[in-house]
């Protein structure tokens, strides 16, 4: 889809690696969610990012679920990131657990407390932070640090066996207390937690910490390149150690910026409040930056995979503007969305001298930006249309192409029209408009010699079906809700959901299909929502044709 590019900066290590015969040239990749929340547009970079160096090297990818954090996990996760990583194109060799490996890990830990490497601590974790001292200062080691192996073995032993309240020790890393990087200060590898685990049951009573956990999995399962984001550069040399001192496959790690977005938030502590609260209707409000509200919004497949190829893998962190996001989509569905029309803020049009009670089927191209059309439709046309309101100016501004009294404008695919009057109700809202039409002008056979600038949609009054139109706007009113003072909920925007509710489409709407996208002829490219019935169809916008915002601002 995209020209050429460079290769990105994990791309030159792999092709290095792949020249100087690592691992005989092999590359395996993974991508290890944590099971507690639905995956957004920044995971999405870096499934395309693991997945797309697999595809690329003749690789493969693990799906790793990194399930050590038994409270805040769940199936229900677990199989909606199953779906979202299926939607996107992508298929893993091996669906992984790293609950699966908490024997192993075990053992491991085991055999670090056997090398002097590892010992129980019984302090509090006020007493832990305290002992470790600052940036500037050395960390002061505490009577338990110089325990006995054996000693140590009995208690972790005990730990297992649940003999110990929630709290009461840890088991740390024995590595160094004056390590300028605060990571390396004697971190923790198992705590105690009796807590009944999605997978596992009430099998364990203790887990593993992410840093003793990560870098363990990816050497288990023998992962070649283990692609992370920036955070994680402090705890690389901690990896590297527990590789290293368990002698282990020697996996490595990298890291890239992560993906910021602007007017939304992508922290999945910050999505889940927004569901538990009711700011949206779930985790697939097509207004939430999920996979699943994406898709449900209209976003495509191929649209988001483009999106992250554009971004590129960065190493610092940047913010990106949601409207190349939007530019994606738009640039997909220009070559596949049939063009319909649909009025949704519709006044009448009446056209004078067109006889009463006549019907003419007129038809339009599906797609004219495909090479034959992609076909056609037939829709009827009668004396009385809706249009939009905005169609008509009661006192037309200077260089308005659309209708006014005595102004030109097409009916697309029809006759040309010349606004007579209208009628007003007490209120001073317009509620009619006369009109006359030239019959000579019909498209496709036009004898009229008239030259128009505008063209307007219209449906025939007598011939329209309804239905429920929701357009979308930001969800937040500024570019980093997450970083603004007090609460990011507070930058909600009121305004981010409107909906109409009866907005009129032409008849072949009505066989409308989920999952196809369609234009609405001026208004933007629309999809069916999931809870579209065909007595009652719902629309949601995915789009506008245009940047609205890049006009409204300033
Ligand atoms: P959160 O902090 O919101 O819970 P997370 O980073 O902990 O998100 P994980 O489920 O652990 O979420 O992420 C799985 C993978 O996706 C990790 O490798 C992580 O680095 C990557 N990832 C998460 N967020 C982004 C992002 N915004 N951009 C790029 N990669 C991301
Ligand atoms: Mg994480």
């Amino acid at each position: 889809m995209s020209e050429e590019r460079s290769l990105n900066f994990i791309e030159e290590i792999v092709e290095e690696d792949i020249a100087a015969g690592k691992n005989e040239g092999r590359v395996l990749t993974r991508f290890p969610p944590e099971p507690n929340g639905y995956l957004h547009i920044g995971h999405a970079k870096s499934i395309c990012l693991n997945f797309g160096l697999a595809k690329k090297y003749n690789g493969a990818t693990n799906l790793r679920f990194d399930d050590t954090n038994p409270v805040k996990e769940d199936v229900e996760y677990v199989d909606s990131i199953k779906d979202d990583v299926r939607w996107l194109g992508f298929n893993w060799a091996n669906e992984l657990y790293a609950s699966d490996y908490f024997d192993k890990l075990y053992e491991f830990a085991v055999e670090l407390i056997k090398k002097g490497l590892a010992y129980v601590d019984d302090s509090t974790p006020a007493e832990i932070a305290a002992q470790k001292g600052t940036p500037t200062e050395p960390g002061t080691p505490n009577q338990y640090r110089s325990r006995s192996i054996i000693e140590n073995l009995e208690l972790f032993a005990e730990m297992k066996a649940g003999k110990y309240p929630d709290g009461a020790k840890v088991l740390r890393a024995k590595l160094d207390l004056a390590a300028p990087n605060m990571h390396l200060r004697d971190p923790l590898m198992y705590r105690i937690k009796h807590a009944h685990h999605h997978r596992t049951g009430d099998k364990w009573c203790i887990y593993p910490m992410y840093d003793f956990a990560h870098g363990q999995s990816d050497a288990i399962e023998q992962i070649t390149h283990s692609v992370c984001t920036l955070e994680f550069v402090p705890h690389r040399p901690l990896y590297d150690w527990f590789i290293n001192k368990l002698n282990i496959f020697p996996s490595k790690q990298y890291e890239f910026a992560r993906l910021n977005l602007n007017y939304t938030v992508m922290s999945k502590r910050k999505l889940l409040q927004l569901v538990e609260e009711k700011h949206v209707d779930g985790w697939d409000d097509p207004r939430m930056p999920t996979i699943s509200g994406l898709r449900r919004r209209g976003y495509t497949p191929a649209s988001i995979r483009e999106f992250c190829e554009r971004i590129g893998v960065a190493k610092r962190e940047n913010m990106i503007d949601v409207g190349l996001l939007e530019f994606c989509i738009r640039e997909d569905l220009n070559k596949t969305a049939w063009r319909r029309m649909a009025v949704l803020d519709p006044v009448k049009l009446v056209i004078t001298n067109y006889p009463e009670g006549q019907t003419e089927i007129f038809s339009g191209e599906n797609n004219p930006e495909a090479e034959d059309g992609d076909g056609s439709r037939e829709f009827p046309f009668s004396r009385e249309l809706w249009i939009e309101r905005d169609d008509f100016m009661e006192v037309p501004a200077k260089k308005y192409f659309r209708l006014g009294v005595g102004l030109m404008v097409r009916l697309k695919n029809a006759y040309i029209i010349k606004g007579e009057d209208f009628v007003k109700d007490a209120d001073g809202n317009i509620t009619e408009i006369h009109c006359s039409y030239i019959p000579e002008s019909r498209s496709g056979n036009d004898t009229s010699g008239i030259n128009v600038k505008g063209t307007i949609h219209w449906v025939s009054v007598a011939h329209a079906k309804t239905a429920e139109v929701r357009l979308y706007d930001r969800l937040f009113k500024v570019e980093d809700p997450g970083n603004e003072d007090g609460d990011f909920k507070d930058y909600i925007n009121p305004d981010s959901l409107q909906i109409i509710p009866n907005a009129y489409i032409e008849p072949d709407l009505a066989n409308a299909v989920s999952g196809t996208p369609v234009q609405f002829m001026r208004k933007g490219y629309f999809t069916l929502d999931k809870y579209s019935i065909p007595d009652k169809l719902i629309f949601n916008r995915t789009v506008t044709l245009k940047d609205g915002w890049a006009k409204k601002g300033s």
